[in-house]
């Protein structure tokens, strides 16, 4: 019988050994201190707060809710121009605030909302835009923001993809109305389950905190129609461990990307982002555009690889425009969003994490140089 071949997965968590994560355990039990605002959950706050350099934290039990209290928190209400180049997540949490979608199209370089086309989306309905750093590359900021000012509208940013991102020395966290973040288990940096929405100061942390937590503000008194969004002590406990093993994680993340540069720059008909010097990364994704010049199609290649066991994914396919409860959109035709109709159908996300070995990525590699 042949010994069945390991799977490739396109990410897959950087764990630390259990022992380390025992002691935390250990301590939530003699507290009984579950959730809501518990120790370890103020710590991590504080953590990672200083490793984003950023002022103002709220963790969330997930990304999706901290989007969805980010657009209350700013009572966002009308239309908000995004990106059809997205998780699901981004749009689902503007429907969620009865908001409609506008979809704007991207810029080929970045896989992000491309500001040329911004100005020409707006409507006197129009109350914020909602960019992605898509794959962790930084948003055009100051293009962006300059729009939104010109026209009075907020930002606030999904950066669920971009954990620990700098452009020219800055945190990418600082930018915008509101930054959120997202700490999945398929994210760079996980607690499981996690997110967390960072503010520009102290009143918009308060409000944020207190819809986090439906709406309480103190014992007697219910400010807003707030949820459950809370991040519970196992969660924040792990987050504080992940925070120590980040930097190793990282490295080994950064060394996969080399060696993808290295094997795969001279395969024709595939096209490989170019890497901006001035953005200091976090190697979260390792996205390849498959071109009509390479010997087979995207979904080919696909295919080739998941028969080898390679799960490469097809992000973003299908665009989030096309979906059912989008499509109907004005802004959803595909003719409206060229790019973005062009590169769901090119673009693969290959395998990239901190223990894909050597040996495993060759296996990768192989396949696509055939
Ligand atoms: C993962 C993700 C989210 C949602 O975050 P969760 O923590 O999984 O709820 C939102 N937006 C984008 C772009 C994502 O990739």
């Amino acid at each position: 019988m042949n010994t069945p071949i390991k799977p490739i997965y396109v990410t897959q968590p950087h764990l630390p050994p259990l022992e380390e994560f025992v002691p935390y355990l250990e301590q939530i039990w003699a507290n009984k201190w579950l959730t809501n605002a518990g120790p370890f959950h103020n710590e991590l706050e504080v953590a990672i707060a200083r490793h984003l350099d950023v002022p103002h934290l709220s963790l969330f039990t997930n990304g999706t809710i901290a989007l969805v209290v980010a657009l209350q928190a700013l009572r966002i209400s009308g239309e908000v121009i995004t990106t059809p180049f997205t998780f699901v997540a981004t749009t689902h949490s503007l429907l969620w605030n009865g908001i409609k979608p506008v979809f704007v199209d991207i810029d080929p370089a970045t896989f992000n909302l491309d500001p040329n086309k911004i100005e020409a989306a707006i409507t006197p309905q129009t109350t914020a835009i909602m960019p992605v750093h898509c794959y962790g590359n930084p948003c055009d900021m100051a293009r962006i923001e300059a729009i939104a000012d010109r026209y009075g509208l907020k930002v606030i940013y999904d950066a669920a993809h971009a954990f620990g991102v700098r452009y020219r020395g800055d945190s990418i966290a600082r930018h915008g109305d509101l930054t959120v973040l997202s700490f999945h288990a398929t994210k760079t940096y996980n607690t499981f389950e996690g997110g967390a929405i960072v503010s520009p100061d102290p009143k918009t942390k308060q409000r944020i905190d207190y819809l986090k937590n439906f709406g309480i503000a103190d014992e007697v008194t219910v400010v807003g129609p707030g949820i459950n969004g809370k991040m519970n002590e196992v969660q924040s406990a792990f987050g504080l461990l992940q925070l120590k093993h980040l930097p190793e994680g990282l490295a080994r993340r950064r060394e996969v990307d080399r060696r993808y540069r290295q094997a795969l720059w001279s395969v024709p008909g595939l096209e490989i982002p170019v890497a901006n010097p001035e953005v200091e990364g976090n190697y979260s994704y390792f996205p390849v555009r498959v071109g009509s010049g390479f010997r087979m199609s995207r979904d080919a290649l696909y295919e080739r690889m998941r028969s080898a066991g390679v799960f490469a994914r097809r992000y973003f396919y299908p665009l989030v425009s096309q979906m059912p409860m989008y499509r109907g959109l004005p802004s959803a035709a595909p003719e409206h969003l060229p790019m973005a109709s062009q590169i769901t159908q090119e673009v693969l996300c290959l395998p990239i994490h901190a223990e894909l070995g050597e040996a495993e990525q060759e296996r990768v590699i192989t396949i696509i140089k055939g």
